[in-house]
């Protein structure tokens, strides 16, 4: 077994999860198969309360030089319970350059105990030098059928399935639309834009003075232009779009990396929209 690995593919195909997996099996304490999921050190590393398991996570879009210093003096400390300690950063790729360089230094001289585990949708933002360091594990879409496994055990409505081809097998953006409280007007509203029957601006007006008003939350208007994008792929799946379709397709597609690149505010998206 290797001391660093780069989870990589593509949002929702369930690299957060099995690294989660992996990290509970370097801690398990059972003599069987590990992990068991159900010493102690499992259920710990379950609720995210195992001290030899630290995760770290992007605030505000960005991991700081602070929180990898903070990683790395936790990680030279012996294991409290057993022989291994675990870093699990997800996001790697956000980790600014004065942070990737300090990480650097770990990835070339790890301790002995350390396993590292790094997890992104987007490898080639990574310096070069952290990932050819790294064992990459590269995760692939799911399958239209594991799609619909993956909803049906989490209990959700698999109505949505139908679009899993058009979700790029990733059932974890399925799973992230649906927790949306607005998802029916969401729908509405996505579906009269796309027949034409209302511009964006006048949506914009409608949903802005309802009570909710999701268009002022950021999550919100992401989950509806994954939304949008989506119905329009699995329209383009069936035959061809119309000019307008296409253009606000492409807008879209340009859209989504802005907002995620430039971690853009819910109203320069929406304004962003308006000329389409
Ligand atoms: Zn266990």
């Amino acid at each position: 077994m290797g001391q660093s690995y780069l989870f990589a593919g593509r949002e929702g195909v369930g690299k957060y999860l099995v690294a989660r997996w992996f990290a509970a099996g370097l801690l398990c304490s059972s003599q069987g198969e590990r992990p068991c999921l159900s010493c102690p050190s499992c259920s710990r590393v379950e609720k995210g309360v195992h001290v030899d398991l630290k995760e770290i996570a992007p605030e505000k879009g960005m991991i700081s030089i602070d929180t990898i210093r903070e990683a790395q003096n936790w990680l030279y400390l012996k294991p409290m319970e057993g022989k291994r300690k675990a870093l699990l950063i997800d996001d790697a790729h956000t980790m600014n350059i004065p942070a990737a360089n300090a990480f650097l230094k770990t990835l070339e001289e790890p301790p002995a105990s350390a396993v590292i585990l790094l997890i992104t949708a987007n490898p080639l933002w990574l310096l070069p030098t952290i990932r050819s360091r790294c064992q990459v594990v590269r995760f692939s879409p799911l399958s239209s059928t594991e799609v619909k496994e993956v909803l049906k055990r989490r209990g959700e409505n698999t109505e949505l399935c139908h679009l899993g081809e058009a979700f790029e097998g990733s059932p974890g953006k399925i799973l992230e639309l649906v927790s949306s409280p607005n998802l029916e007007e969401m729908r509405e509203a996505a579906m009269l834009l796309l027949e034409g029957e209302a511009s964006w601006s006048s949506l914009v007006g409608r949903h802005l003075k309802g009570k909710k008003g999701w268009v002022r939350e950021k999550d919100e208007v992401i989950r509806f232009l994954l939304l949008l994008h989506h119905l329009i792929k699995s329209r383009m799946l069936e035959g061809h779009l119309s000019e307008r379709v296409r253009r606000l397709y492409e807008r879209l597609t340009l859209l989504e990396e802005e907002v995620f690149m430039y971690n853009l505010n819910p109203q320069l998206v929406v304004e962003s929209l308006m000329g389409v």
